[in-house]
């Protein structure tokens, strides 16, 4: 009886080792499915650490919860906009600000080598932030808006515009004396957009409008971190401004909140086969 046993139990370990294997197969093809599938990533590059993060950090708060990987790459820390403060001083407390506020919008942040007020319109600048697209491999970028009453502003989006294309060509070096190590082409990028800020109005046109309803909570809650957001070094009202802002774009497109952005003239086409009804 007992022999018995032992082979009944022989025979329903060999029907289960296919089946074991089968199962680690299929499974071990899923996993695979997503490790080779690129995730899908955003890099916001701000001129100065919190401009990404108050003009359009709910729709990136939003994108890190449907599972996009956010990356700010900040070129200045905005060190120098604190008169109570060295620059030094208020540098280090913008870093750990931005550290944790992006940390809370589900991002992650880079830091550029630059300083306040003193962004280079160069062409070291254009290679160290292709350097930066290459390494992280954005699908979509957003930054500044071409026209901006800040220069660091207007560099930004001069910089990043130029390094998108300097990035996607093989032949192009991007080692600069702040990114030592190459990296190879990255041809991913699929959209350009342009953050709606206060600074960067002249010519700006809100075309596309995301709905942030659910994520304006954890934005308002997270950007207020950073000392000037909270209104405690400027007299701009930051938050008060981009609150409204969300409910004026909301009101326009039909969404309780709403972020909007630009887009260059040459992506605002509209393709139909024929006119329909
Ligand atoms: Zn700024």
């Amino acid at each position: 009886m007992k022999k018995e046993i032992y082979s009944y139990v022989f025979v329903f370990i060999l029907l289960l080792v296919p089946f074991n294997l089968l199962l680690a197969k299929t499974n071990h093809e899923r996993k695979g499915d997503k490790m080779n599938e690129p995730r899908k990533t955003i890099l916001a590059i701000g001129a100065h650490a919190g401009d990404m993060e108050i003009s359009c950090g709910a729709v990136l708060a939003k994108q890190a919860k449907l599972g996009y990987r956010i990356v700010f790459l900040h070129l200045t820390l905005g060190e120098g906009g604190n008169p109570r403060m060295s620059a030094k001083e208020y540098g280090e407390q913008k870093r750990r600000e931005a550290m944790e506020v992006d940390s809370l919008l589900g991002g992650e942040a880079i830091f550029g080598p630059y300083k306040d007020g003193e962004l280079p319109n160069d062409q070291t600048a254009r290679r160290y932030v292709a350097n930066v697209i290459r390494t992280v491999k954005p699908t979509i970028i957003i930054t500044h808006w071409k026209n901006s009453i800040h220069p660091d502003h207007a560099n930004t989006f001069a910089i990043t515009s130029d390094a998108v294309l300097l990035a996607s060509l093989p032949s192009v070096e991007t080692v600069t004396p702040y990114s030592p190590k190459e990296e190879s082409a990255w041809r991913g990028v699929r959209r350009i957009l342009y953050a709606e800020n206060w600074e960067d109005a002249e010519g700006f046109k809100p075309y596309i409008y995301v709905d942030v309803t659910d994520a304006y909570e954890t934005w308002e809650k997270a950007v207020a971190r950073y000392e000037f957001i909270g209104g405690k070094i400027s007299s701009f009202p930051y938050l008060n401004y981009y609150k409204a802002l969300a409910v004026v774009r909301g009101a326009e497109s039909g969404y309780k909140y709403a972020v909007a952005f630009d887009i260059d003239n040459f992506e605002k086409k509209i393709r139909w086969e024929s006119l329909e009804p």
